[in-house]
């Protein structure tokens, strides 16, 4: 879900002012706030998406009353742990996975990747900076081994035993349950899943987001296809083909894994994504700090 975004990004810089680009989809919210702020999107005016979309998942542009971009889908930062080692009590909260409780058990990818920046910067939201300071060294002390690979990576070393823990955005986790290869299967099998903090203030969620390119020709019928993905069809297709939460209310989907992953709901936070976005700077300087790679 991630891998072509840097070379987006790279792109449109290159191209700048001949960019064919009308419209520009990314994930996450630490990669659409940086695109924002590098100056890749148009202010877009449009009372159907501000209407549409709950106001935490998308964010202001500079200029008064406008928006820079809009979140279309939802994926939550879940906690993945081997059942046959693990309690799902010790690991229901973000901050349990920093205490000592949970040592040597703890496997990641690098804590500079926007989904986990992001998942850092929305606990320094939570938080504040000193406690996510110490947070995010506890984290790096309760490492099986060094950060690396991707989310399904991590649910691999967890099922076979490498590590105990793990985190992971729930669409990798969806994609595994509707597998219909053996492995996949053995693997779901031996795995737990927990949302994190329902009873505080809600599993961290991010974003598969949208806007209009700095450079475009066509502005109005980019502002029609963002609106289009706001629609109950398109909606439809983000909860079933791509495994991930429409941002509208009443959208009806019949997605057999997240069914299974989240039964009728979950409480998720509600903090704004772009603060999470802006968050990341701080974030950045705090694993540099703790030496979290
Ligand atoms: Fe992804």
């Amino acid at each position: 879900m991630d891998a072509d975004d840097a070379g987006i990004l790279s792109r449109l810089a290159t191209e700048g002012s001949s960019s064919p680009a009308d419209v520009v989809l990314l994930v996450d919210a630490a990669r659409l706030w940086k695109a924002q702020v590098d100056g890749l999107f148009l202010p877009v005016k449009s009372p159907a998406l501000e209407a549409a979309i709950p106001a935490h998942l998308r964010a202001k542009a500079e200029t008064d009353g406008t928006s820079a971009w809009f979140g279309f889908s939802t994926r939550a930062r879940v906690v993945v742990y081997d059942k046959l080692k693990v309690k799902p009590e010790d690991v229901d909260t973000y901050e349990e996975l920093g205490e000592p409780k949970n040592k040597g058990r703890l496997c990641t990818r690098s804590g500079s990747h926007p989904y986990n920046l992001s998942l850092f910067s929305s606990m320094l939201e939570h938080i504040g900076p000193e406690k996510t300071q110490a947070w995010l060294k506890g984290l790096v002390a309760n490492m099986a081994r060094a950060p690396k690979g991707g989310d399904t990576d991590q649910i691999r070393a967890v099922a076979s035993g490498e590590c105990s823990v793990a985190i992971t955005n729930s669409y990798y986790l969806a994609r595994l349950m509707r597998s219909n290869k053996p492995d996949d299967k053995a693997l779901m099998e031996r795995v737990g899943v927990v949302f994190p903090n329902q009873a505080t203030w809600g599993t961290h969620v991010n974003i598969a987001g949208g806007a209009v390119a700095r450079h475009s020709k066509n502005k109005d019928a980019a502002v029609k296809f963002l609106e289009y993905l706001a629609s109950p069809q398109a909606q439809q297709y983000f909860a079933d083909g791509n495994n991930e939460w429409p941002v509208i209310k009443g959208v009806t989907f019949d997605n057999p894994a997240l069914k299974a992953l989240a039964g009728t709901g979950f409480k998720s936070e509600l903090i704004p994504t772009s603060v999470v976005g802006m968050n990341q700077v701080k974030v950045q300087q705090m694993l540099d700090r703790v030496g979290f790679r």
